[in-house]
């Protein structure tokens, strides 16, 4: 099985979470979702690639929301063995002062044009260790610091070991996101100097050689985002892994900051947007932060009907999304609603199904879902309740979203309550429901049934964002705050439209929410509504508008053709 993988040199791809598919919980968003939309494009272009995560045993979580939108949790626990093959390896590494087993499980990606992509989820529930490190691998962002630690542990140095015993040739490294940093250390202690040679005040290791071998994606334009250890708990769980010099030099003096280190030890550093590679390099002054913006995978994100839409006019936009640069004059505008009101229908039974409300398919459909987190606002569009009541009475509009909160985020949490509330305060007026376990499969009949999709972020702390990209391959237009790549998607009335003003210079420019929310309901008044209501042929120009000038850009494949000849060559 692992033959076929080892025969040629590949690019070794780090990631704390990858979405394999839907019922493999291994992801927690859009992270994840993005390290899949990778493999499945690498699948897709052949280019030679290894993926290496946890094996997430018990998943991120399931959600369950009572009556009053409290969010529980129980464990979302799926079984490896039915997916995928033991790895006929396995390699120790040292934390708090024992050995702890890593082997794990070979899952291949396939993609349905016929490409085969390793990836490897790492698992150290083995009889060889003790209890509590069975379970390091179990819980995706579960834990505290030391768990999570632990975990970064077993990804970065175990997972780097195992590739080298399963005879794995790499010929570069992939990090995506700063979980996996640790990856370079391991390296370094591979391209250490003999200590005999040294003089003082020499590195010990050859840092060029390992940073000419190392790519960095950064998805963090926040300080307080960065993962980050104390080194007291570094030194107890890591021993002098290498010298605390070099450590202190390459990840900050303080404390362990893993953005700091993998950018330390990374030739290749690119933000995930052209805006938040502008924010990186505020924040990381002197570092060469490229920009590599975000895709989505053509295929996983369009739905059935548009597929088949796509398949009969623009043959072969699977393989090269540039086609759809051509679907304004090849789709019949007919055609073209008619697909929209098809994946409207099935997000009209999702909700049925689900939330027992009937929605009706001839009002328009406001989806917005994301992970449930204060800076992404899920409240924003609610901030003036009698506002968007006066709005929907003149033009009804309806209400669908999802979305998780992390188990530990109070304050996400307390948005689920809050937006409970409004689903019950304008029961009389707004159909407002709200799906509960957002995942892969709801996402894209989120994505693909709204009419508009709505993004409401705190500028700058949306890094990228791609649930966006996905709606437009389904023809739904974004109405979105400009951050993160809609600042690039952005064609005012073109492709769908701006929510407030952008701040060129990605300078903090968070404005009161207040001013945002205005500017949204404003937009919703006076453009967004009326032209649905109003003008059809004009409402589907803005549908084609997003096919043509937003998914022929923000695939999957674009991005990774960017990766191979910006990064990986070199
Ligand atoms: C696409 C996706 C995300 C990411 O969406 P954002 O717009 O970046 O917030 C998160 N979760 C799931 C399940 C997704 O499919």
């Amino acid at each position: 099985m692992l033959r076929e993988f080892i025969r040629n040199e590949r690019i070794a791809y780090f990631s704390m979470e990858i979405a394999l598919q839907n019922d493999i919980p291994t992801y927690s968003g859009g992270l994840g979702v993005l390290a899949g939309d990778t493999l499945r494009s690498a699948a897709d272009l052949q280019m030679p690639m290894v993926a290496v995560t946890l094996v997430s045993r018990l998943g991120y979580f399931h959600q369950h929301i009572d009556e009053e939108g409290g969010q529980s949790e129980s464990a979302d626990t799926w079984a490896p063995e039915k997916y995928a093959h033991p790895l006929p390896a396995k390699v120790a590494v040292v934390i708090d002062g024992r050995d702890v087993w890593v082997s794990g499980w070979l899952y291949v990606l396939e993609s349905y044009l016929g490409g085969r992509q390793p990836v490897l989820l790492l698992d150290t529930d083995l009889d060889e260790n003790r209890a509590d490190d069975r379970q390091i691998t179990d819980r995706l962002y579960g834990g505290d610091a030391a768990y999570r630690l632990k975990q970064e542990i077993v990804l970065g140095v175990g997972g780097a070991r195992l590739l080298h015993a399963l005879d794995f040739h790499v010929r570069q490294y992939h990090l995506n996101e700063g979980h996996s940093a640790l990856l370079t250390l391991e390296l370094l202690r591979r391209h250490a100097y003999p200590a005999d040679g040294l003089r003082p005040g020499d590195s010990p290791y050859d840092i060029p050689a390992v940073r000419e071998l190392c790519n960095f994606t950064t998805h963090t334009p926040v300080e307080a985002g960065q993962d980050r250890f104390p080194y007291e708990l570094v030194h107890r769980l890591l021993d002098d892994f290498v010298d605390n010099d070099t450590l202190m030099l390459l990840a900050g003096r303080e404390e362990l900051n893993m953005t700091r280190l993998a950018m330390n030890m990374s030739d290749y550093v690119n933000g995930v947007a052209k805006r938040h590679a502008e924010v990186s390099r505020r924040m990381f002054p002197g570092y060469h932060v490229r920009a590599i913006t975000n895709g989505v995978h053509p295929h996983s994100w369009t739905s059935i009907p548009f597929r088949k839409l796509f398949d009969a006019h623009l043959p072969g936009w699977c393989h090269e999304p540039e086609q759809l640069l051509r679907a304004d004059c090849c789709i019949p505008k007919k055609e073209l609603w008619q697909t929209h009101m098809e994946a409207k229908q099935e997000l009209v039974r999702l909700v049925e199904e689900r939330c027992h409300v009937s929605l009706d398919v001839d009002v328009p459909i406001l989806g917005f879902a994301r992970r449930m987190t204060a800076y992404k606002r899920p409240d924003l569009l609610f901030y003036d309740i009698e506002r968007l009541r006066a709005i929907a009475r003149k033009q009804p509009f309806q209400i669908v979203l999802a979305g998780k909160a992390h188990p530990r985020d109070e304050q996400g949490k307390q948005l689920i309550r809050q937006l409970y509330g409004y689903i019950r305060q304008l029961s009389d007026d707004i159909r407002v429901v709200f799906i509960p376990g957002y995942n892969m499969e709801t996402g894209l009949k989120l994505v693909s049934g709204s009419d508009i999709w709505l993004n409401t972020p705190l500028k700058p702390f949306e890094a990228s964002g791609t649930s966006g990209m996905k709606a437009a391959f389904n023809g739904v237009p974004n109405l979105s705050v400009l951050d993160g790549w809609w600042v690039e998607g952005c064609i005012e009335g073109v492709t769908g439209w701006a929510i407030g003003e952008s701040c060129d210079d990605g300078e903090s420019c968070d404005v009161a929410n207040g001013n945002d929310a205005a500017a949204l309901y404003r937009k919703l008044e006076e453009v967004v509504l009326p032209l649905y209501r109003d003008n059809r042929d004009g409402w589907i120009s803005v549908m084609q508008g997003a096919i043509c000038k937003n998914a022929s850009l923000f695939n999957s494949h674009r991005m990774m053709r960017r990766y191979a000849a910006d990064a990986y060559i070199r």
